[in-house]
């Protein structure tokens, strides 16, 4: 019996469809549709599609993706292989890195999109909608969590990043799981996967901006923030977590009162705890309270805090951050 996979579609550019003459292109086109255009998905499972959303992707917001790990768990219990996720590529990143942390079974999660619209030359969804289904109906690619297909790449949503605005292989990881070799998933690296954090339904989504700072740019925004009732903050800082020292009195004052995490802008790279003793550095950045965000960029440290926060359970941050794999026993 083929394995059976259950696609749950939420817009994107892979369901776009012309607006009419210079209108661009939109969200339309149903997960029937989108299954029906590829009858290769017939070969390798027995698919089910349906729609929660049909939506831009910066319409995505954490209770739909709430729902949707529900939904996810669901139909593991119910005996799927895996299920496919479809979604515009802006956020794939963010919604990847959300299912991997709530995801605790072992049937693939695979995350996909387009960055070419249906009506465009070399459309590339077709093909990325068959990797996902292939992938999520393999033995071979249980117990990776979510992860993403894409362009033939196999990316972990602890890690994917989008890295560009247009081409079809804008995703990126430093270490893919794999890609597709011959229409099979290959696999070279499995990530880290720890417990899957329960986040109630109802709970409320809480306030918790990112900060850029650039050169000679004032902290002006902290306290702003602050004012706004913002229940955590996260800094994107220069090289391993650095920060001008104008930024430090209200940082200080900040952490007394919410958690304060801080990232490296590069993207790239665990942020540093024990290097720099310079004013304004990592370790004067601990001292003061604030808290590295290990190997998450700052959208993913983001949504891990407001996550933990959600969960009630803001304190086990720094233990979520590191996303390399055990050492092994000697
Ligand atoms: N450019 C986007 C996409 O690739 C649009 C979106 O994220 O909704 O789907």
């Amino acid at each position: 019996m083929a394995p059976r996979v259950e696609i749950i579609a939420l817009g994107g550019t892979i369901a776009c469809a012309p607006q009419g003459a210079g209108g661009g292109v939109a969200p339309g086109l149903t997960a029937a549709e989108l299954t029906a255009a590829v009858p290769a998905l017939a070969d390798v499972a027995a698919v089910g599609a349906r729609n929660l959303a049909n939506v831009p992707s910066t319409e995505i917001d954490l209770p739909l993706l709430l729902r949707l790990a529900q939904a996810i768990r669901t139909h593991e219990t119910e005996g799927v292989a895996g299920v496919v996720v479809t979604q515009g590529t802006d956020t794939i990143e963010e919604s990847a890195f959300v299912l991997d942390v709530l995801h605790g079974g072992a049937i693939p999660v695979v995350v996909t999109g387009a960055m070419r619209n249906p009506s465009l030359p070399g459309a590339d969804g077709p093909a990325n909608l068959l990797a996902a289904v292939t992938c999520a109906a393999a033995p071979s690619c249980r117990d990776l969590g979510a992860f993403v297909a894409f362009d033939d790449m196999l990316h972990a949503g602890a890690w994917v990043q989008k890295r560009n605005t247009s081409t079809t292989g804008a995703f990126w990881s430093p270490a893919p799981l794999g890609w597709m070799a011959e229409g099979v998933p290959a696999l070279y690296a499995r990530p880290a996967r720890r417990a899957a954090l329960e986040v109630p339904a109802g709970a409320a989504v809480p306030f918790v901006p990112i900060l850029k700072p650039g050169l000679s740019d004032p902290p002006h925004l902290v306290q702003a923030a602050l004012d706004a009732g913002a229940a955590g903050l996260v800094l994107d800082l220069a090289g391993g977590g650095h920060v001008h020292s104008s930024w430090l009195d209200v940082l200080t004052g900040a952490a007394r009162r919410i958690p304060v995490v801080f990232c490296s802008r590069t993207r790239g790279g665990r942020v540093l705890s024990c290097t720099y003793g310079q004013v304004g550095g990592e370790i004067d950045l601990m001292a003061r309270g604030l808290t590295g965000s290990g190997d998450l960029d700052a959208l993913k440290a983001r949504l891990l805090l407001v996550l933990l926060l959600m969960a009630g359970q803001p304190d086990r941050f720094a233990a979520m951050t590191d996303l390399s794999l055990p050492l092994r026993a000697a």
